[in-house]
């Protein structure tokens, strides 16, 4: 007996036709001959309405009530799920993320997965079970509370299930048919790929590709998981869909293989901190532990001995910058003129692993930006990938721009 790792995403789940849809491909897996761990999400808009709750009633919330509030979508999912694939005579059987027991880390709203022991389920498979529908995104602590692995994480429960099971494959239904050279919703020149590399996943997911939770492609290249990505409205075939795989399955790929962006950016400055040793562990150490996920960081030039810090983050987690860096100023720690909060930009980014070996990429997407009149605000790089920050209003431009500019709507 082999065990496969189906997923549905939001929009798979949608409605009870949806779901029946979504469970007739599973009966057929399971006529196949497979064993099948069915990984839902909750209802497209439901994760969304809960989280609305949660800021409403608290806006600097409590996050393990947020994970209590915000695990329940994938609850009725999977229950629904179960009764469903029990209707077309499928045995099947729905576990909450507490029951497997899916343990994780005490990082609530963005918990990491430790251990998913296997014999609960393999227990009733072997009592002639075919499916078990498993609630993702959620976990439980050391503490005994539940936890959720941040938004979008139904993909690294379903990929972390497909590692423990040693699954012999981990296939991501979702609305679009595979992973495109950027959101086709942004251009109707993105292009599906058949194939893309780990690592350019990694980058594309990270840099807001939501396509795919990063974790859960940081768990596929970890543990080679066979990692596929397809729809859930189109028929099913063995060549559908997009492979997630190590760079030496792909024969030929584009120096840039996608463009990624991030919508939802704030662009921070501290103005007047003092330029001293420590400064930057001052400010951001404090940012660290208030949960605020920092990207880009520029610091500038120095005047008079004081100078200004500038930093990314999401924009919902401005509110939380600005408190830990009062605090930090109230506390002594850190000392500043004025915090600016910019939340009117964008992040866009190329990918390609391609980079590596070929010189002249940043520049050309600088001039692309140049050609196209939209100020640059902030720049990062690595290896494989550059990123800028731009006024939100740009964002279509810039990403179409840049997606004409490398030549991406063709194969390498
Ligand atoms: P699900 O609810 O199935 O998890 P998501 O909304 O999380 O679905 O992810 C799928 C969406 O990701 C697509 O509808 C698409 O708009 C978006 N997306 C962003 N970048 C890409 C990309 N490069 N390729 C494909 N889809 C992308
Ligand atoms: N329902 C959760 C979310 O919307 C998890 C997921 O769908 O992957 O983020
Ligand atoms: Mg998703």
């Amino acid at each position: 007996m082999s065990i496969l790792v189906m997923k549905f995403g939001g929009t798979s789940v949608a409605t009870l036709d949806r779901i029946r849809r979504a469970a007739k491909r599973v009966g057929r897996e399971v006529a196949n001959g497979h064993e099948v761990i069915v990984i839902v999400s909750a209802m497209s808009g439901e994760t969304n309405k809960l989280v609305g709750f949660v800021e409403e009633t608290s806006p600097l919330y409590d996050a393990r009530e947020y994970d209590a509030v915000v695990s329940a979508g994938e609850n009725v999912t999977a229950g629904l799920m179960a009764l469903t694939l029990q209707e077309m005579d499928v045995p099947a059987r729905s576990w909450q993320g507490w029951q497997v027991p899916l343990k994780t880390t005490s990082a609530h709203a963005a918990a990491r997965i430790e251990e998913i022991p296997t014999d609960n389920i393999l227990r009733k498979f072997d009592e002639g079970m075919k499916v078990a529908v498993v609630a993702g995104f959620q976990g439980i602590s050391p503490e005994g509370r539940i936890t959720t692995l941040g938004r979008g994480g139904s993909d690294t429960t379903a990929v972390a299930f497909a590692a423990a099971f040693g699954a012999e494959r981990c296939d991501i239904y979702t609305d679009v048919d595979g992973v495109y050279t950027t959101d086709p919703r942004i251009t109707s020149k993105a292009r599906k790929l058949d194939r893309i590399a780990f690592e350019e996943m990694l980058e594309l997911a990270s840099l807001g590709a939501k396509v795919l939770q990063t974790r859960s492609v940081e768990l596929a290249m970890r543990y080679n998981v066979k990692l596929r990505v397809l729809s859930s409205f189109e028929e099913m075939s063995d060549e559908a869909g997009t492979l997630v795989c190590a760079e030496e399955d792909i024969v030929e790929s584009n120096v840039v293989a996608g463009v990624a962006f991030s919508r939802d950016e704030a662009k921070m400055t501290l103005q007047g901190v003092e330029d001293r040793p420590g400064i930057a562990a001052a400010i951001f150490g404090p940012l660290a532990e208030a949960g605020v996920n920092v990207d880009m960081i520029v610091q500038n030039i120095s005047e008079g001995g004081t100078t200004d810090m500038t930093f990314s983050c999401p924009i919902n987690e401005v509110k939380r910058a600005e408190k830990a860096m009062g605090d930090a100023k109230a506390a002594g720690l850190i000392d500043f003129a004025g915090l600016v909060a910019d939340t009117d930009v964008c992040k866009v980014s190329i990918v390609g692993i391609g980079m590596r070996s070929h010189a002249g990429v940043a520049a050309k997407m600088f001039q692309t930006l140049r050609d196209e009149g939209i100020n640059i605000k902030v720049i990062t790089t690595s290896e494989i990938k550059v990123s800028v920050l731009v006024d939100r209003k740009y964002l279509e431009l810039a990403v179409q721009a840049l997606h004409d500019a490398f030549g991406l709507e063709r194969a390498a």
